[in-house]
Parts: C-alpha cells; structure tokens; sequence
C-alpha cells in the first residue's frame, strides 16, 4: 500500500482493516485516507455495522437456537438508524 492508499485499496482492504490484518503502517496510512475520505468512511462504517450485526446475531443464535430472518432485518434497521457521526473505537 502506498503512503496514502486509494478508494479502491480502501474497500479491498477493508475486511483486513477490521480483522486487523494490516500492519501498524498500513493502518495509519488507512485511517488517514478514512480522515480525509466521506466516501470510504461510509463505505467503512457500513460494512463494520454489519459484520458487529452478523456477530451479534451469530451470538445470539447461539444462545437461543433461533435464525429468525425477521430478528435479522430489525437489527440491521436498527443500526441503519442509529446517529452518524458518533462511532468511536471504543463504544463497542
Ligand atoms: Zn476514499
């Protein structure tokens, strides 16, 4: 990745960003692009919304044994809804 990665980088590095298989480098060259870049930071919190969804459905699967599609489509309406803007690293 160059000092300052692409849009496109942005997207296909994305899952490793939140699996945190990028390097201390390449994640400061990402966030940086993230800072300057609307567009990548919607792309970004999207997909980090739905796979904390699908983790959290997997979780609750899990305690429940239930794979309701509707419990799905509520959570992710949930978190479509939920204000912008106010996501920090550690509100998890
Ligand atoms: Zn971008």
């Amino acid at each position: 990745m160059k000092m300052m990665p692409s849009c496109r980088e942005i997207t296909e590095r994305a899952s490793d960003y939140l699996d945190q298989n990028l390097s201390p480098w390449q994640r400061a060259a990402f966030r940086m692009h993230l800072l300057m870049c609307v567009y990548c930071r919607r792309h970004m919190k999207h997909l980090d919304l739905t796979v904390a969804t699908l983790a959290r459905i997997a979780a609750e699967k899990k305690a429940r044994g239930s794979d309701d599609i509707q419990r799905i489509v509520e959570l992710l309406k949930q978190q479509a809804d939920s204000p912008a803007g106010q996501k920090g690293e550690d509100c998890r």
